[in-house]
């Protein structure tokens, strides 16, 4: 079942490693079939050097029910779902717990637009969430992880693919793409955007950026004018 997306979710799950993202079990990536409403994902604490496309855990977004795999899926399943559920252009979702995503997420702090690498990927800050209540963590934790990022981002106005990531408070980076290798891609340029602009702050704690510095790079990359890249 879904075998070609179960290679891609596999693959996507290892280059975290590759990319030197996460450390033993810490991360999950996942990935839709949107015509089938089947999710692909990570199985749960299964380490990476023995994990094969074969592991992959297939759910049904709809019933949040395991339809296809020998394992039990990531414990941010639910997560996973919500995401799907609230946001049809989204293909593939990257869970870690990357040390300078997770900086800021610890710190209750967004990571501001400083520079353009930042620009090239996010237009804007990359939020960062309230904590959940105590109630919300007692009762449906992983649901309720989703439940505050789609809570962030739509109080924000923010447009999922525009800003492809958040960090959770006191926990850490969700990032999301077209498809999962995408999502990836956010989860692994985050975090270095998230160390370059730690390294700001120390120098300069009022650094900036004008708006139109981040509009020119992002809209380069982006959008019906882009021009970055080959034709
Ligand atoms: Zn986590």
């Amino acid at each position: 079942m879904l075998e070609q997306l179960k290679q891609e979710v596999f693959e996507a799950n290892i280059e975290l490693m590759r990319r030197k993202v996460v450390i033993y079990t810490w991360g999950n990536v996942s990935g839709i079939d949107r015509e089938k409403g089947l999710m692909v994902i990570k199985p749960s604490g299964i380490d990476y050097d023995r994990m094969s496309a074969r592991d992959m855990v297939v759910i049904d977004i709809r019933t949040g029910e395991k339809v296809d795999g020998k394992w039990r899926p990531s414990s941010d399943t639910a997560t996973h779902i919500e995401l799907y559920r609230k946001y049809p252009q989204i293909g593939g979702i990257t869970h870690t717990h990357s040390v300078n995503a997770v900086a800021f997420a610890q710190a209750g702090r967004d990571i501001p637009a400083l520079g353009t690498t930042h620009a090239d990927y996010f237009y804007g800050p990359i939020p960062c969430t309230r904590s959940l209540t105590k109630e919300e963590v007692e009762k449906g934790y992983e649901k309720n992880t989703g439940k505050v990022i789609i809570e962030t981002l739509e109080e924000r106005g923010i447009e999922p693919l525009a800003v492809p990531g958040i960090v959770v408070r006191n926990h850490g980076p969700f990032t999301w793409g077209r498809d999962a290798a995408a999502s990836v891609y956010h989860a692994v340029v985050m975090d270095t955007v998230a160390e370059m602009t730690m390294k700001t702050l120390l120098l300069n704690p009022s650094a900036e950026m004008p708006q139109y510095i981040l509009d020119k790079h992002y809209y380069r990359k982006h959008g019906k004018n882009a021009y970055y890249g080959q034709k």
